[in-house]
């Protein structure tokens, strides 16, 4: 695997991503766009929470759901200059020109403190997008697994950097699919966002965490892979490096969680078997998600991993894993969080978890 790392015209780092039988990447972003075009927003801090609000007003502007002739993440031809100045390639990842998180600035700011009512920060960190693919058309689950793993590499080269830049307490690698989630862009695309925090929902896993080490329970993520191996009910597949299942307690119509059967705390610990057998696996389980209403599933994915600049007892309790997130309840429904979920926090799914399972379980074996 090879990286080759240049700029866009108005400074924003572009990164290739390919085998190494692939010609040079050389090509240069002509469209002369303005330096420092992007400019950062500010955090506020929600004393009711304790949660970290960024407010990002300068993205209201961005491209919204542009057709093929104008997407920015298509290759570059002449007269159509996007993002990506290579007429093709296979996976490339650059700062987003509409950033809710920079670095630009040189001041950190200090995220454990509680700031005076008015105090407002830098939204300091990074936003990455992955381009997966040259193909507008395609998604995860047209990707075979030699180019899914060079979207791993891209993960892990990317968490490992963004994961050393100081103030950066967070590397969360993602991918929202679907007009039906809010997506802005239809080419395959994920994102990753370097926070100044470590956010909300990882923030209650190392709690919760800490509290099964504090009662002198086994360590959390790894007896709940355990348990969920023991009983089986809600694994949809596994191999000896990986197993997926429906959570116990989902909360969304289709839930699915990978964990690695080895306690591995980051996407930079896996071995190369492991991520050969995820590379497998993971446009297989996309596919039959896909299958089971016949139109492509809306999804929200990401990876929890052990936050950048980790305490000791976060490095202790973090455990890495995928969650795969649908809204799509039926054909044509969609779950919409409501009063009790979005003002309240506290979910009521439709959907018993064993029978998700049964169903991504079936569609998986016939797809694949
Ligand atoms: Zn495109």
């Amino acid at each position: 695997m090879r990286i080759t790392s240049t700029r866009l015209s108005d400074g924003r780092e572009l990164r290739y991503y390919d085998e190494d039988s692939l010609p040079e990447r050389t090509a240069v972003d002509e469209r002369g766009l303005e330096p420092g075009s992007t400019e950062q927003g500010r955090m506020r801090f929600d004393a009711l929470t304790g949660e970290w609000i960024a407010i990002a007003g300068h993205r209201q502007g961005r491209i919204f759901l542009p057709s093929a002739a104008e997407c920015p993440l298509c290759p570059s031809s002449p007269g159509k200059l996007s993002e990506i100045p290579e007429e093709s390639y296979r996976v490339a990842v650059f700062e987003n020109r509409f950033p809710s998180f920079q670095s630009g600035g040189t001041e950190i700011p200090d995220t454990d403190r509680v700031p005076a009512w008015g105090e407002d920060l830098p939204a300091y960190g990074r936003c990455e997008v992955v381009a997966f693919s040259d193909d507008h058309t395609g998604s995860i689950a047209s990707l075979d697994s030699a180019h899914m793993s060079l979207v791993m590499d891209a993960w892990i080269d990317r968490t490992r950097e963004l994961g050393e830049l100081p103030g950066v307490r967070f590397v969360f690698v993602f991918e929202n699919r679907g007009a039906e989630i809010g997506v802005t862009l239809h080419h395959p695309h994920g994102q990753i966002y370097a926070y100044p925090y470590v956010p909300p929902w990882a923030r209650g896993v190392l709690e919760q965490a800490a509290r099964a080490d504090l009662d002198g329970r086994p360590p959390l993520l790894a007896d709940l892979v355990e348990a969920e191996r023991a009983s089986g009910e809600r694994i949809v597949w596994q191999d000896e490096h990986w197993i997926a299942f429906v959570p116990y307690a989902a909360r969304w119509p289709f839930e699915v969680q990978i964990h690695p059967v080895t306690d591995r705390s980051s996407l930079t610990d896996l071995t190369p078997a492991e991520r050969e057998s995820f590379c497998r696996f993971y446009p297989l389980l996309v596919r039959a998600l896909d299958s089971l209403f016949d139109a492509s599933l809306p999804y929200m994915s990401g990876w929890f991993q052990r936050p950048a600049h980790a305490t000791e007892a976060e490095a202790r309790d973090s455990r890495l894993f995928l969650r795969m997130v649908s809204n799509r309840r039926a054909a044509d429904k969609l779950k919409v969080p409501a009063g009790s979920e979005t003002l309240m926090g506290a979910f009521i799914s439709d959907v018993p978890p064993e029978q998700a399972a049964e169903r991504i379980r079936t569609t998986l074996e016939s797809t694949s």
